[in-house]
């Protein structure tokens, strides 16, 4: 039995059975669902106040000095883009910037993390900054605030020792845990709630900057501390998809183990250097799930998720993100924006970043395997049950077939209307098998 007949067949009644090669997920979509229109993640709108601020948001501008100290941010040049780092609280509203890396709030591991489990401690770099941030009387005051902030919504009280402030300090400074964050709330001219400036309601250019700058923001967190082994980058776009802001933004989180994703693609690709081509990419274009490609990536509507999915893959001979150029990197953006425009605004996405970590080498075994970079979006359209928990078979209201029947016409259209980059859509793709390098 060939590998695609295995991972995914539709039976005589219409069912299609999937199956993840590299996880292992069961998952149905039963006939007659996918035709149903796709549920809002969305309340009810209400209207915007001319300008469409929405006063509440933490990183909308205006806001900045509720956040931590800010990481880098990129502002407009000319054409292109400039990156703005270390300033200070006085500088802040010197620019306007488009995208900010600023640190998580709430980090999943702090500071005492990395020094209480591997001895790793802020850098003395890190240690300095934060001894002149705290020195500047408008650095104390915008770290006493944060505090205050951060402890109000722990529902705790008193008040901040100057010590508080400095550990405070080191902890934000060296973060490893960070959200980029594009300026706008709402899109330009917004009139009521719902309009909201999601992914693919960026220009192509902006979603490259946010991209490439959260692939920077991927590379400094590997350079942070010796103990980092990952850095896990996801966007959780709208309530279900667990944002708790919806305000568009994505998190770059570094942890101390590459987790299950890798070690199950590494554990295939130990056995099958060519894993990712036979089992995934040729089944795909076998079975006609091919969305769009350009020269340098490839996006289909994948199988074997928990959720409808679409996954974009490099075509990069080069599979840790920091090391493509900067052309293969736009592709790779290009296709995130147009699938993100195609799936619209109100749709709730968790946007799932794969690759290769620098150390995956460094065990006894591996040796250089071809982990691809691919971006794995999951449509948040559906709530698992019992069934699910009782069986671990899960249930999908959308085929993937019923995904590609989606998102072609909106490619079609969102390319027409110029919304979208240059790209090769549906049948035009002509796809060789075996097209991600090994
Ligand atoms: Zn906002």
């Amino acid at each position: 039995m060939s590998p695609s007949h295995e991972l995914l067949q539709r039976l005589p009644d219409g069912t299609v059975k999937q199956v993840n090669p590299f996880t292992g997920t069961q998952v149905w979509t039963m006939p007659g669902r996918g035709k149903r229109p796709l549920p809002a993640a969305l309340d009810e709108p209400t209207p915007l106040p001319p300008g469409g601020v929405a006063d509440s948001c933490a990183f909308c501008p205006g806001h900045h000095l509720d956040n931590p100290p800010e990481k880098a941010r990129l502002v407009r040049d000319g054409d292109g883009w400039r990156t703005l780092t270390g300033l200070d609280v006085s500088q802040l509203d010197a620019t306007e910037p488009d995208f900010r890396r600023i640190p998580n709030l709430f980090e999943i591991c702090s500071a005492d993390y990395w020094r209480l489990n591997h001895g790793v401690l802020p850098t003395q770099e890190v240690q300095e900054r934060a001894r002149e941030y705290l020195a500047d009387p408008d650095g104390r005051a915008h770290l006493d605030r944060v505090w205050r902030l951060k402890h109000r919504l722990q529902k705790e009280t008193g008040d901040p020792s100057a010590e508080d402030l400095l550990r405070a300090a080191v902890g934000w400074l060296g973060t490893t845990h960070e959200l980029v964050i594009p300026r706008r709330h709402h899109v330009d001219g917004a009139t009521d709630t719902a309009q909201l400036a999601s992914s693919g309601e960026l220009t192509v250019s902006e979603h490259r900057a946010y991209f490439s700058m959260s692939v920077q923001a991927m590379a400094d967190l590997y350079r942070s501390n010796a103990a980092v082994r990952y850095v896990s980058v996801f966007q959780n776009w709208l309530k279900p998809a667990g944002a708790s802001f919806e305000h568009l933004h994505r998190q770059v989180v570094a942890i101390d183990e590459v987790g299950a994703h890798v070690d199950g693609a590494a554990d295939t690709l130990a056995r099958n250097p060519n894993a990712f081509n036979e089992y995934l990419l040729d089944v795909a274009i076998e079975h006609g799930l091919v969305l769009a490609a350009n020269d340098h990536a490839v996006a289909i509507a994948g199988f074997g998720h928990r959720y409808p999915s679409i996954e974009i893959y490099s075509l990069a001979d080069r599979q840790e993100p920091w090391r493509l150029s900067p052309v293969q990197l736009d592709a790779m953006s290009d296709l995130v924006h147009a699938m993100h425009a195609a799936g619209g605004a109100r749709l709730s996405c968790n946007e799932e970043w794969h690759h290769r970590p620098p150390q995956l080498d460094e065990g006894p075994v591996e040796t250089d395997l071809p982990v691809p970079f691919r971006i794995v979006l999951k449509w948040r359209i559906s709530t698992l049950a019992g069934f699910e928990g009782a069986t671990k078979i899960y249930l999908n209201t959308l085929s993937p077939w019923d995904v590609r029947d989606r998102v072609l016409p909106e490619l079609e259209r969102l390319r027409a209307e110029g919304r979208i980059a240059g790209m090769r859509i549906g049948d035009e793709c002509r796809l060789p098998k075996g097209s991600i390098p090994v």
